[in-house]
């Protein structure tokens, strides 16, 4: 993981946002961090070499796994959520099995 993580939290959430490489950092204007109401949880980080598109970095010790930012109303009915589906929710386990046990 190249970014640094920033803050703790104070327990740990079930699941975790991630997003895949389906992200296009929405041209410069993330929809998922409106929706986060965590601040600086949902970080864009540029692509320095396909401006203005990015990606979103989504910090795992400040995600709270609330899934607003995957909200796509009841059966999909309005779009809210990511435009290109690159978010999912991965279980805490899963997450960090992969990545490393996180330090709360
Ligand atoms: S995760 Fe989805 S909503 Fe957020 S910046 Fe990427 S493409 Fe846009
Ligand atoms: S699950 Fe909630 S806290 Fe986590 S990134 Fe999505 S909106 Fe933010």
């Amino acid at each position: 993981m190249a970014e640094a993580l920033t803050a703790k939290r104070k327990r740990k959430p079930k699941d975790i946002a991630v997003i895949t490489d389906n992200c296009t950092g929405c041209a410069g204007s993330p929809v998922c961090q409106t929706l986060c109401p965590v601040d600086e949880c949902m970080i864009l980080c540029h692509d320095e070499a396909h401006d203005p598109f990015g990606y979103i970095w989504v910090d795992p010790l400040k995600c709270i796994g609330c899934k607003k930012c995957i909200t796509k109303g009841p059966e999909g009915l309005w779009l809210e959520g990511c435009p290109w589906n690159a978010i999912e929710m991965e279980t805490l386990e899963s997450w960090e099995g992969r990545n490393g046990t996180l330090p709360y």
